[in-house]
């Protein structure tokens, strides 16, 4: 069973990010990236998937510019066979990397297809949603099990208050969550391989489909700065300001 990965180059979350001065983004430059970690928890499930003997092939994919490269080098370090990247440096919306990684889906024909919950820089958790609906393909979303049982992927969902359980007919989309696993660090002798494992770059244009995005991102704020604390008096001053200025009792 090919199993296709798809792996977003995103800040590192250790980063604490900065907005551009007129607004338009977050500012990029000198910043550390680094895979998604809802990613990371993909290719995760996704190998040790391979080393249970159910996943034949692993396939990381990513969308977005040639920098991209680094985060599928390292899905091949943590045991991924082959990547492929569709390069475009296009601003990037959900839809058109969801159209994106349809072609690509269309081309390998996976029987299963890991994608992160959600992306720590959008913050959009589509992606998935929007692939399942573009194939056609059974989706499982916040999955903190999967299991394949021969034609059936059986996927407990991380829902309100607990836990749901579904069964998915193969090929079918899962997104995973924080809990599906806790994946490894890529090994130095690893890293070394992987630069040896093929990346197939492609262009949109190879697989029939624009990246060009149909919104645009008008403006980008940070957070109110917060203000400084006070000292109060008394007790009685503190509960006076919860209830008159804070309003929270
Ligand atoms: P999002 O819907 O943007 O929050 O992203 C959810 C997931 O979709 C990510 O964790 C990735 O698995 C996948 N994804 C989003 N954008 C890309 C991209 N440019 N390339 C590859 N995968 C992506």
């Amino acid at each position: 069973m090919k199993v296709l990965v798809a792996v977003k180059r995103v800040v590192d979350y250790n980063v604490k990010v900065r907005v551009k001065a007129d607004n338009s983004g977050v500012d990029l430059a000198n910043v550390k990236m680094s895979m998604n970690p809802f990613c990371e928890i993909a290719v995760e499930e996704a190998v040790r998937l391979k080393e249970k003997g159910i996943a034949t092939e692993v396939i990381a994919v990513s969308v977005g510019p040639t920098a991209a490269q680094e985060q599928l080098r390292t899905a091949l370090a943590l045991g991924a066979d082959r990547a492929v990247l569709v390069a475009t440096d296009d601003e990037l919306s959900s839809l058109a990397v969801a159209k994106a990684l349809k072609a690509v889906v269309d081309k390998e024909q996976p029987q299963l297809v890991i994608l992160g919950k959600q992306a720590i820089d959008s913050d959009n958790n589509q992606t998935g949603q929007m692939l399942a609906a573009l194939t056609g393909y059974a989706q499982g979303t916040f999955a903190s099990k999967v299991e394949i049982d021969g034609g059936n992927a059986r996927v407990t969902r991380e829902i309100d208050g607990g836990l749901q359980t579904v069964s998915l007919k193969l090929p079918a989309i899962v997104t995973t969550d924080l809990r599906l696993n806790e994946p490894r660090y890529a090994t130095l002798p690893n890293i070394m391989k992987a630069k040896k494992k093929p990346l197939e770059t492609l262009a949109p244009a190879d697989l029939g489909v624009s990246t060009a995005s149909t919104n645009s991102i008008v403006k980008v704020e940070a957070p109110a700065a917060r203000g400084a604390g006070i000292k109060v008096g008394s007790v009685a001053e503190l509960v006076e300001k919860l209830k008159n200025e804070a309003k929270v009792i």
